[in-house]
This record gives C-alpha cells, structure tokens and sequence, in this order.
C-alpha cells in the first residue's frame, strides 16, 4: 500500500486467492448459524460494544485512512466517525427488525425476517472504511456473516475494523476481511455458492459483470456505482453556498456524489465563473495530514494518468494549483469550454474536475441535468418553493439535495436511478435489505382431511 501523497510505502499485505476465499466462506457458513440463533439484543448489545471499539480507536482509524487513501484529517475523522454510528444504529435495528401477523381466514398468519446467511461484500478504494461499514454493518445486525474484500489500494481500514470487531467480542469469523484483487478473490466471492448476497461498491463497468455472474445463481445484489452528479443552479439562489467548489473537490473529486456538472443559469454564468475562479485559486492543496489543507491527492498514479487523459493542458478551463511530485497531485479544475454531450461533461472522471454548463430556464436545467447515464446524487439550488418541489419530482436522482450539497446520512437511505446502481445502502430499511420474508400461515381449523 502506497501513501499517495508522499509515494511512501505504507504497508504491504498479502492477496487472498479462490481457495482463501472458499476457506473463509465455509468458516462465515459455521459463525453465522450460532449468530443467526442468538436474541436480537444480545447481537445489539455485541455490535454495540463494537462501537464502543472503534470509538475508543477512531483517531487510530482515521489516521490509517489519511494514510492509505490520502483523505483529509478531518474527513477521515467524520468517517471514524460514522462507522461507529452505523454501528449504534443497525444495533438498534437488529432489536425492532419485526415481522407482521396478517388477517387470513382459518387461521393466523405471520411474517419473518431471516437472515440470509453470508454476505459477500466488495468495496473500492475512494472511501474504504464507510463503505465497508455500510455494506457490512447492518448485515450483520440481521445476523448474517460478511466475507469483505477491500479494494487493492485501501485495505487497512477495514482490516482493522475486522481486528476491532473481534477485540468487541463478536465472534470468530463472523466478520472477515480478505484483501486480493478483483478478478481473482472478488470473482471468486461473486461465484460461490454459499454465498446469499453481493453487496458492490465500484464502478459500472465491473457492477455489471457482477449482476451477471450473480443473475447466474440467482443471487440478489445491491450495486452502488459510478455517478455524474448534478449541481443545478438557478439565477435566484445564493450563489456562494450553491458554487461551493467543495461540493465537487471533496476527496479530491474521488466521491461518487461530486457534484461535477455544474449547470448555471444563463443570467447568472458570468458572475458564476468569477465567482469559481477564485475560489479555485483559493483551496490549498497539500498534505492530507494537515488539518488547514482543503484538497489531497488522488489515490494513484493510474487515477493521476487517467485523469489527465480527459483533461487536456489546452482545454478552456478555470484552473487552481497543485504540488509537484512526490505524490499524485491534480489541480482542482472546472473546464468552461465543454458541450453537454462530450465526454467530459457525461463520463465520469473521478477526480477534482467540474463542467460548468449554462441552462436557458426549468425545461433546459430538467433535460440537462437528466442527459447523462448516471442517476446517483444532485443538488438544486432555488428560493423558488414551487420550482424546487418541480425540479425534485423530475430529476431521476437517487440522492437529491435542496439548498444543500450533503448526501449521505447513516439513517436515510442512499442509491442510485439508472447506471448509477441498484438497491439502497443505509437507512430504514437497511437490516430488511440483509433478509428474506419468510411466510408462514398456521390453521386454526385442525388437519385438512
Ligand atoms: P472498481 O469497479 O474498479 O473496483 C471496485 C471493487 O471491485 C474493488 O474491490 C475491486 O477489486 C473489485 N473488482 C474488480 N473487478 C472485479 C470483478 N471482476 N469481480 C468482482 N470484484 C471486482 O472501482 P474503483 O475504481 O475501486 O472505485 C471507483 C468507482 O466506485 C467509481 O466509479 C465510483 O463512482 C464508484 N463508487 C460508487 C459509490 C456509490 O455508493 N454509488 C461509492 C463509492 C464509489
């Protein structure tokens, strides 16, 4: 594992292959039947023990993830955060996961929600520890095992939460984190059978080829995938709040939720590009571990080069500045030049790269903000009541906000329309995700004849 903002190597940890990947499925198959068979409050009173755990470590955890992924310190600490949070939340989940009884005449009727068994969970590089957190967490409230396979580059948070997991009590096996490559343990996790549930994080190219292997079994999946996201801006916001260059740099642009379409009201798109020029010449960018730093680096010189590629040294842009090497550093950018449908305004590029797009009125920013694959995250930016209750309802986002650039909340629910996914993560409803409903009618009338 490599420091990407000093190329330093932090640490190196062997890969997980098909029959490590079998071995832990078999031992999850064990740990969870016991699991699965004690009280909800007794796994709520272990997951919350757990929590106590990675609280207690939260500053040790963070400093991991500024380290192996180049998050800022204080991102990093809200991430610590938040898993700890997931974890009191989905603990209280496991004791009021209910099922229902059922008017049916000649007898009773009754629902249960079961878990599944194990759960395979594939988590990428951008935000290796909440999204271990979120694809694990509430599946194990419902009392299943999770097998984790983090991504290449960022393994160390969740294996350390996996460590923490069991200094909490849980039990042996019960949450295991088996680090490899994609094609070979993540395949393999996607393709065995004893195996209920994929839960994948990533991009879309490779969510598809895990739908179609799993569509092979039959077996459910959730997929939480790449996005374009839309920050719509009409002329009567206020346009400091809704330009908030953050809402697109926050990770280095390295977020699914970055807002990298900025579409602006015709009226108002001078006054918005000044406006985005100074503020990119205003973010500093520098070491991640530095609390009064505001941009780090991307995650790796593969990211670097593949960031570049879409942005060309002689493209229209507005642009701030970056340290040179060591490290993998890209200047935060907004491109002036681009037209609704090239590459650049449609295809993700994952990294601190916006498109600035003018829209005539309501129609134009609807159809804009519609015209990309994606469907993950947005934002909406109005005084206007009525055109704001409008543009919600006819956006197709999973994740919108109004005056406001945050998506995620551990207690509300987050996924994607279109390209952008499939199923939701957090939540409600997240335990119920990890279950099936099982229906049983019991007859009052005695045996049929
Ligand atoms: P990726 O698809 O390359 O890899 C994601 C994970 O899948 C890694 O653990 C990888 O090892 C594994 N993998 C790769 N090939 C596999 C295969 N054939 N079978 C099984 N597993 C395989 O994605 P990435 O580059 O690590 O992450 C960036 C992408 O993730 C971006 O597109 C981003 O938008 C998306 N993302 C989405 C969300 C969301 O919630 N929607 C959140 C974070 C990131």
């Amino acid at each position: 594992m490599i420091n990407p903002a000093t190329e330093e190597v932090v640490a190196t940890v062997p890969a997980a292959d098909a029959h490590d990947i079998d071995r832990a499925v078999a031992r999850a198959v064990a740990a969870q039947r016991s699991w699965a068979a004690a009280a909800p409050a007794d796994r709520a009173r272990l997951l919350r023990r757990f929590a106590d755990v990675v609280d207690t470590h939260a500053e040790e955890l963070a400093r991991l993830e500024v380290r192996e992924a180049g998050h800022l310190i204080g991102n990093a600490r809200w991430e610590a955060e938040n898993a700890r949070d997931l974890l009191l939340y989905a603990a209280g989940g496991a004791e009021r996961l209910l099922g229902r009884q059922i008017p049916v005449p000649g007898g009773w009727d009754v629902t249960f929600q079961e878990p599944l068994g194990v759960v395979g969970v594939i988590a990428p590089w951008n935000f290796p520890m909440p999204i271990a957190a979120w694809g694990s967490f509430p599946a194990l409230a419902a009392g299943n095992a999770v097998v984790l396979k983090p991504a290449e580059t960022t393994p160390l948070t969740a294996l350390r939460l996996a460590g923490l997991a069991l200094d909490a009590g849980l039990p042996e096996h019960l949450f295991q984190v088996l680090p490899g490559h994609g094609h070979i343990a993540g395949r393999a996790l996607v393709d065995h059978p004893d195996v209920a549930k994929i839960v994948f994080t990533g991009s879309t190219t490779t969510g598809r080829e895990v739908m179609e292997r799993c569509a092979r079994h039959v077996k459910p999946v959730t997929l939480e995938l790449g996005g374009k996201s839309p920050n719509i801006v009409f002329a009567d916001a206020e346009l400091t709040a809704a330009l908030d260059p953050f809402s697109f740099l926050d990770n280095s642009g390295q977020d699914c939720c970055a807002r990298t379409r900025v579409l602006v009201q015709e009226s108002v798109y001078e006054e918005a590009r000044a406006f985005l020029a100074d503020a990119l010449a205003a973010v500093v960018v520098g070491d991640p571990a530095d609390e009064k730093t505001r941009m780090g680096p991307l995650i790796s010189r593969r990211q670097l080069e593949r960031v570049r590629s879409h942005v060309p040294e002689d493209a229209p842009a507005l642009r701030g500045s970056a340290p040179d090497g060591p490290g993998f550093w890209f200047p935060p950018t907004v491109l002036t030049g681009e037209r609704p449908h090239s590459a650049a305004a449609r295809e993700e590029i994952f990294g601190p790269v916006a498109v600035l797009l003018p829209f005539t009125d309501e129609e134009d920013a609807i159809r804009l903000a519609n015209d990309t694959p994606y469907g993950l995250a947005g934002s909406l930016w109005t005084r206007d009541l009525g055109r704001a209750l409008r543009v919600s309802r006819a956006v197709r986002i999973g994740n919108l906000s109004v005056n406001s650039h945050s998506s995620v909340r551990y207690w509300t629910p987050f996924g994607g329309f279109k390209q952008s996914g499939l199923g939701r993560e957090l939540g409600p409803d997240a335990l119920t995700a990890f279950t099936e409903t099982k229906n049983v009618f019991i007859s009052t009338e005695g045996p049929s004849q």
